[in-house]
């Protein structure tokens, strides 16, 4: 009997990529499914991108690259950061990764140990709270709360932290809420940690180009009292439509930059060559492509959130950022995760149920718009249809 350690008992996964491995057999089956349950965009890479890859292959870009990433690279990250937040960020700071998973493992490897507590959104995505118990820390849920707007409350984040408290993961535009913290709150919480200097801060910033109704993304980077002790987790997977490639960054603060480096050397020595020339390219080439997305992201939004609304038993708040509708389901009568199964296997509609992301889910679901407009209506005919009892 292999004796592997405890901990690989405990490290969870997402169920998106479950209900994505169901929703396409089903389709394999020959069935007509609509995947309303992966949180990817269903727009390809802007072609200016794909080609920088193909040039960086041709050129020879084949081997290794610096641990940290090229620095070219990070130097347009630090420009592209200062660019849209007006916040210095030294290159130095700046690490490449392969994606933005890696940033969230890293910072909780970093700070959880058994004795150590950490402090996430719930619900939250779910490799946070996996990754925590992975480490033996205890992990301490902050409610994000439809009541309000699925924001994070500075005044009940700050009631969790105790001395035992190590790391504080905080993520706006959110998922799989679609919340954004207001500027206010997030100063009310900067102001409250200065009691609590021994705290890091994670920032999940992933969807930072993602707010709608113009709201405006605030960055934590543009809090100098936490600066020393912020990590930020972002990357290109969801603005660029390039989840597949790989490719996310993050800016460590003194020590924990060097920490981060040893693992990468030590896990993946580099990230994929061409995929940073790609990278490169998309910070310093044309944004149109973005807004376009984005444009479109918010029509679609307008169309679920209505559709929702007139659904038997279901509400929907208007979420301001990300590509997710968080409705409320709890006047159907329905658990979340039974109503996400039932309305894959009876109508080929792939959600996931809120409770995949925490215990405060429940009653919820997740629906990403992430879909065509047509895609999004017919999703929610079959579901009104299955809801009111139609026979489908
Ligand atoms: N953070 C949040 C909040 C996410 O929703 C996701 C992906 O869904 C990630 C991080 C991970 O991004 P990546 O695919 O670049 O690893």
């Amino acid at each position: 009997m292999l004796k592997t350690i405890a901990a690989f008992d405990r490290i969870g996964e997402e169920n998106a990529f479950a209900v994505l491995a169901r929703a396409n057999a089903l389709a394999a089956q020959g069935r007509d499914i609509i995947n309303l349950g992966i949180g990817q965009p269903d727009f390809r890479t802007p072609d200016f991108i794909v080609e920088a890859a193909i040039k960086a292959l041709r050129d020879g870009h084949h081997g290794y690259t610096p641990a940290t990433g090229i620095p070219p690279l990070r130097e347009a990250v630090a420009a592209d950061l200062h660019k849209r937040y007006a916040v210095e960020v030294s290159p130095d700071s700046v690490m490449i990764m392969p994606g933005g998973k890696p940033t969230m493992f890293m910072a909780i490897l970093m700070f959880g140990e058994p004795g150590a507590e950490i402090l996430y959104p719930d619900p939250g995505f779910p490799i946070y709270r996996s990754m925590i118990e992975f480490t033996g820390a205890t992990p301490v849920p902050v409610p994000i709360r439809e009541e309000n707007g699925f924001a994070f409350s500075a005044e009940e984040t700050l009631s969790l932290i105790t001395p035992k408290t190590r790391l504080l993961i905080l993520n706006s535009p959110a998922n799989p809420t679609g919340g954004v913290t207001p500027k206010a709150e997030i100063d009310k919480l900067v102001a409250g940690l200065e009691r609590w200097p021994d705290v890091c801060v994670m920032s999940d910033e992933i969807y930072d180009h993602m707010t709608y109704d113009g709201e405006r993304h605030v960055t934590l980077l543009s809090y100098p009292s936490i600066r020393d002790r912020l990590i930020l987790l972002n990357g290109w997977s969801k603005t660029y439509a390039m989840t597949g490639w790989r490719l996310g960054y993050a800016v460590f603060p003194g020590k924990l930059y060097d920490y981060a480096r040893k693992l990468s050397v030590n896990l993946h020595s580099c990230v994929n060559a061409s995929a940073q020339y790609a990278g490169l390219a998309a910070l310093q080439g044309p944004q149109d492509a973005v807004a376009r997305m984005i444009a479109e992201f918010d029509t679609r939004r307008k169309l679920v959130v209505e559709g929702l609304n007139t659904l038997p038993g279901v509400s929907c708040i208007t979420p301001k950022g990300a590509f997710y509708a968080f409705p409320n389901i709890g006047r159907t009568g329905w658990k979340a995760k039974a109503l996400a199964s039932a309305l894959l296997d009876e109508t080929g509609v792939a959600v996931i149920g809120g409770p995949d992301f925490g215990i405060l889910g429940e009653g919820y679901l997740r629906l990403s718009y992430a879909n065509s407009a047509d895609n999004i209506r017919k999703a929610l005919q079959r579901m009104r249809d299955f809801l009111s009892g139609r026979k489908l």
